[in-house]
């Protein structure tokens, strides 16, 4: 029995009911591919959800505890000094609801009427004034990481830039470099011993925003558009769609037309 997956959303939840908002990682989903994030948030079918990454959420969980001594403080973290960031971490009454899934910061975008959101993992604040968009990530890797060059890490850096716009439309003043805290569980070592050691670095990101506002009406107008949006090309969920639909359609005509040869032999036995 499937725990959580509702492969049939109420209507509650999809775009036009009261509880949608247009969350960070929904316009990452539109920016991937806008056939998916149409089937999801007009139609209210949602890809699969992936399985928990339980230990990344425990690093998580481990930087906010370590982050918060120092915003209760009001003192920069080892790390900050290490890397020469004159800022510490910011205190707020709004903090813990900023940080909070299905809460975070939000903002009602005047000109589609749709109130945007996302749960950010951390804000410092520098000696301007200027908060600092903070994420932390962890993952294995040989190398150290010292930089986000892939391909694949611009969807994390347009999350960042989204975080960046929402505080910046709540009043904020808010620097265009943010930083990623990223935890790189060392596999180098003689045994397990029950511990993970890892390698704490920190990747410094120049934000641009400008392309927020701009896809966020592309994304209202592709909701209340009634075509279906057009599949990314190479989309291995899709690819997928398509040979299992292509495996029944053989399986079943196979079948059907060994039957057909069946009842055409009985005819002749
Ligand atoms: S290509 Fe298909 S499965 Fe992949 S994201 Fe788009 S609609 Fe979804």
């Amino acid at each position: 029995m499937s725990l959580y997956y509702k492969p049939d959303r109420k209507a509650d939840w999809n775009f036009g009911g009261p509880r949608w908002r247009l969350s960070r990682s929904k316009i990452g989903l539109f920016q991937e591919c806008p056939r998916c994030f149409y089937l999801d948030n007009a139609l209210g079918t949602a890809r699969p959800p992936g399985f928990p990454f339980n230990l990344n959420s425990a690093v998580d969980a481990l930087f906010k505890k370590e982050f918060d001594i120092h915003r209760a403080g009001k003192t920069a973290h080892p790390l900050m000094e290490k890397y020469g960031v004159d800022a510490v971490p910011f205190q707020h009454p709004k903090m813990d609801i900023w940080r909070e899934n299905f809460k975070g910061i939000d903002y009602a975008h005047p000109e589609t009427g749709m109130t945007v959101s996302g749960a950010v993992d951390d804000v410092w604040v520098n000696p301007k004034g200027e908060l600092i968009i903070v994420d932390y990530k962890s993952t294995s890797k040989d190398e150290s990481i010292v930089a986000l060059e892939e391909e694949w890490h611009n969807g994390y850096k347009r999350q960042m830039e989204i975080y960046q716009w929402l505080f910046r439309m709540n009043g904020f003043t808010v620097s265009d470099t943010g930083y990623f805290v990223y935890a790189n569980a060392s596999k180098d070592r003689e045994a397990f011993d029950a511990k993970l050691e890892f390698e704490v670095t920190l990747i410094p990101h120049v934000g641009n925003t400008s392309w927020v506002d701009g896809t966020i009406r592309d994304i209202k107008a592709c909701l209340t558009s009634t075509a279906i949006p057009e599949a990314t090309e190479d989309c291995d969920y899709c690819r997928y769609r398509d040979m299992a639909g292509k495996k029944f359609k053989a399986h079943v005509e196979k079948n059907k037309s060994a039957k057909s040869e069946k009842n055409e032999q009985k005819l002749f036995d």
